[in-house]
């Protein structure tokens, strides 16, 4: 009796082994070493998002670190050979890196795209101010956040400065220790009762985000706006620049913060701009990775991903696909059969459940934590508005790549049907003509000033990305 019960349920759990989609814990299926190697790769990756705030930083880095692999700036007059590593900087916000294939690009070229612009708080170009003797700058918040976030936590200020006479320098103060950091203030609990009762869009709004930067005026004159004075002096002194000159910068305020371990087994990362740079660096390393693909290999870093891909450094600008016509032109091939044939990871973060706001998702179609790179057939808003929808075809190769070289993945949608929507830049490639699909790693608490993702979910959108650009 006993023995037919367990014949019976040992021929349905091996049934379900067939049938089911396989439900276990991602460090499990990785193995130890493979968790181990997760973790080295992401010693880097801190490193990088620690020096890559900005999408300046992240090309400045990247371009570095091309370099040091071999790759050199692309000349549309020079003709290239397999193996052949080239970048080309799109005004040091953008960032291609092309590795070109034994078949250059007549099969299609393989590309990664990631953005490296993340949400935070932009000066206005007229931001400094005094106010109750208190220096300030007004800010434009750049993305998409939730404003109560923003208030109290330390911030850096990054960016570049350009100076009529052609010279510019780079900016970056408030990240070490011993370094003046900056901040906006919030109202006291005791004075807050018209504050708490608001609802959050009214009880924080853009003018609200004003950055505490002095308190100190200048000197012993009784001069008005003094406070701003000894600021602006402080500015000239230390870069040169007056209040006319912040009318010709990029400058913007950061969460001061290094990227960190979470969690008591230091499975995961805590850090501020994951979304995007937790995809572009496993993208870079995957280019910097691969030697002579069969396809040619195309690894894009975009900026203005979180305002709409508009402008000439986002993904609706045509630098992208100028560069593959490039390509595409100089080996003889027509740029438009080139694209047809051509497939894309559009790299990119999903949210993963949260099971503190569980019922802002459907579990069953949700990304998790540690359950390896999350492929999104599509995302956009209601009845699939505002998306591209990978193929079924295309899914298919997808799956086989991953399946085939043992990376850990999952599949998820972005929270409940009518909970809300987002988009990446998916899309844009798919208007191209190209085939593209979603893949990246899942994030906690995404856009806020701390984002959180694992380790191991890091390192297996690496190897995705590996083994896409060096499928046959
Ligand atoms: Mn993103
Ligand atoms: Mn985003």
């Amino acid at each position: 009796m006993n023995d037919k019960k367990n014949e019976e349920k040992s021929k349905s759990a091996l049934l379900k082994e067939k049938l089911f989609v396989q439900k276990k814990h991602g460090c499990r299926k990785a193995g130890a070493e493979t968790v181990a190697k997760a973790d080295e790769f992401c010693e880097a990756y801190k490193t990088f998002l620690d020096n890559a705030k900005t999408e300046r930083e992240a090309v400045a880095y990247s371009v570095k670190a091309a370099e040091k692999a071999g790759f050199t700036e692309y000349d549309n007059k020079k003709s290239y050979k397999p193996g052949d590593r080239v970048y080309v900087n799109n005004r040091n916000k953008a960032l291609i890196l092309a590795v070109i294939g034994k078949n250059g690009t007549h099969n299609g070229v393989r590309l990664g795209i990631a953005h490296i612009d993340s949400p935070r708080l932009d000066l206005k170009p007229n931001p400094l101010y005094e106010s109750n003797d208190l220096a300030m700058f007004k800010t434009h918040y750049y993305g998409g956040i939730k404003k109560y976030q923003w208030p109290c936590v330390l911030l850096a200020l990054h960016g570049t400065v350009a100076f009529k006479d052609g010279r510019t320098i780079n900016v970056r103060i408030g990240d070490e220790e011993n370094e003046p950091g900056f901040c906006v203030t919030d109202l006291l609990p005791h004075l807050a009762v018209e504050q708490m009762s608001n609802v959050m869009t009214k009880a924080f709004n853009g003018e609200h985000l004003n950055v505490l930067i002095g308190s100190r005026p200048f000197g012993e004159d009784e001069e008005s706006e003094s406070v701003k004075l000894n600021v602006l002096n402080f500015l000239f002194e230390k870069y040169g620049m007056t209040e006319e000159d912040f009318l010709s910068a990029d400058l913007t305020l950061v969460p001061a913060a290094k990227a960190r371990d979470l969690g008591f087994d230091r499975s995961m990362i805590g850090a501020y701009g994951h979304d995007d740079k937790v995809c572009a660096y496993p993208a870079l390393m995957a280019a910097l990775d691969t030697e002579i693909p069969e396809r040619t290999v195309i690894t894009v870093l975009v900026d203005r991903e979180e305002i709409g891909s508009d402008g000439n450094t986002g993904m609706k600008s045509t630098f992208t696909a100028d560069f593959i016509a490039d390509l595409a032109i100089a080996e003889g091939e027509e740029t438009r059969h080139v694209l047809a044939k051509s497939t894309c990871l559009s790299a990119d973060v999903n949210a993963a459940f949260d099971p503190t706001y569980a019922s802002a998702y459907e579990a069953n179609n949700s990304s998790y934590i540690n359950s390896g790179a999350v492929i999104t057939k599509y995302t956009g808003s209601g009845g699939k508005y505002s998306t591209s929808d990978a193929s079924a075809e295309f899914m298919a190769e997808i799956r086989r790549i991953l399946d085939d070289a043992g990376v850990i993945w999952q599949t998820g949608e972005l929270g409940k049907v009518d909970g809300g929507g987002g988009g990446t830049i998916a899309k844009f490639v798919a208007n191209l003509n190209a085939d593209v699909v979603d893949l990246g790693v899942p994030v906690l608490s995404m856009h806020a000033p701390m984002e959180v993702v694992s380790k191991l979910d890091v390192y297996m959108t690496y190897r995705a990305l590996y083994e896409f650009y060096n499928a046959k």
